[in-house]
Parts: structure tokens; sequence; C-alpha cells
């Protein structure tokens, strides 16, 4: 199992930590020949339109989009804005997941917080696991999934934190920068790592 990390800007040497505490070949992925031979990819959390930027100045953003189609994507707050089809103002994005997202949702960077959250589906990862203590940093949130897409953790309040659509999963916290690996794992899956 080879996993990529795109890693234009943001926190992606946190995220080839966790995949290398769980004994997975980590890449990071600057350029689109590194592509190649990938079991899944992560986008960091990070700055949207910075990675936009550069990944347009990199030209990969179009073989971006081809992997996706074909193979898993996870991307984590910055990374989940870049994956979605509509972040309401004029930036580069991959366009694959059919969700809506709302940049900056929770307000300035002071506003940063961390919670713990009750999400169902962690149960099948890890039995008995827990509330999921979440960190959200200058967080997006998913303001609407649409098509196939489908909410997959939300706050108390119903607010969408998490979504999945087939290969592709969103999150607008920071599972990297905490101890508990639940997420990182259900993407293995979704990557075919069993
Ligand atoms: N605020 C950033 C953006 O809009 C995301 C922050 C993050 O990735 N922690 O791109």
């Amino acid at each position: 199992m080879k996993i990529g990390v795109l890693a234009l800007q943001g926190d992606f040497a946190e995220h080839m930590v966790v995949l290398n505490r769980l004994g997975v070949e980590a890449v990071e992925v600057r350029h689109a020949k590194q592509l190649e031979g990938l079991d899944g990819l992560i986008i960091p959390g990070g700055e949207s339109t910075t990675i936009g930027k550069l990944a347009v100045d990199f030209n990969l953003l179009e073989p971006l989009r081809q992997y996706g189609k074909e193979k898993p994507i996870w991307g984590t707050c910055a990374g989940a804005i870049f994956l979605s089809k509509d972040a309401h103002r004029h930036q580069p994005l991959l366009g694959l997941m059919d969700i809506t997202v709302e940049r900056n949702a929770f307000g300035r960077q002071v506003a940063s917080f961390e919670v713990d959250v009750e999400i169902p589906m962690l149960e099948k990862i890890q039995p008995g696991g827990g509330p999921y203590h979440a960190v959200f940093i200058r967080a997006p949130l998913i303001e609407a999934v649409h098509g196939r897409a489908q909410a997959l953790a939300c706050l108390e309040d119903g607010r969408i934190i998490a979504a999945q659509e087939n290969h592709w999963l969103a999150t607008v916290f920071h599972p990297e920068l905490t101890a508990d690996d639940r997420f990182h794992r259900y993407f293995l899956q979704m990557a075919g790592y069993n």
C-alpha cells in the first residue's frame, strides 16, 4: 500500500508521520509523475487558495482531476475545499466532490477550537472507540452535500464536518494533529487496505 500526500503547502508532514506509524509507505507528491502507482492521495490542510495556485503552477490540476476519477482522495480542511465543486468564490478547485463549502465558517484564526464529536460511522473502524476529538483551525464548513455525496459527521447542531462521495472523503478538521488515527484508518480502508 502506497499513499501520496500532496506536498505543495500546509501540514503534509504530519500526515506522512501518521501514515508511517500505521505501516504504510507514504510519498510526498509535487509532480504529476509521482501520482503513478499510488493507492490513494491525501490533500492536507493549509491555505486552499495557495494550494490551488501552486497546483496550477506545477501543472497538477488536470493530473489530479484524472487521478481522482479513478482513485481515492481525502481532503482535510483546505484540502476539503480544494476537492469541492463550490467554495463560493473564484479560486482553483479540483471540482470533484459535489459539496458546497463555506470557507472560514467559524471566523478568524483566533476562533479556532477543539471539540469532542459523536461520529457513529467510526464504530466500524474501532468498536467502542468513543467520541472523536476534532481540531478546527480556521476551518470551513460543508454547507451542503449534493447528488451522491453524503454527510459522515455533524456537529451537535447538525452542521456538516465530514462527507463522502464514492471514493472521495472530506473532513474540515485535522485528524493528522491528534493521536487518534481512526480517520486515517478509514481512508486506508477506502483505498483497499485490510
Ligand atoms: N482557512 C483555510 C482556507 O480557507 C483552511 C484552514 C486549514 O486548512 N486549517 O483555505
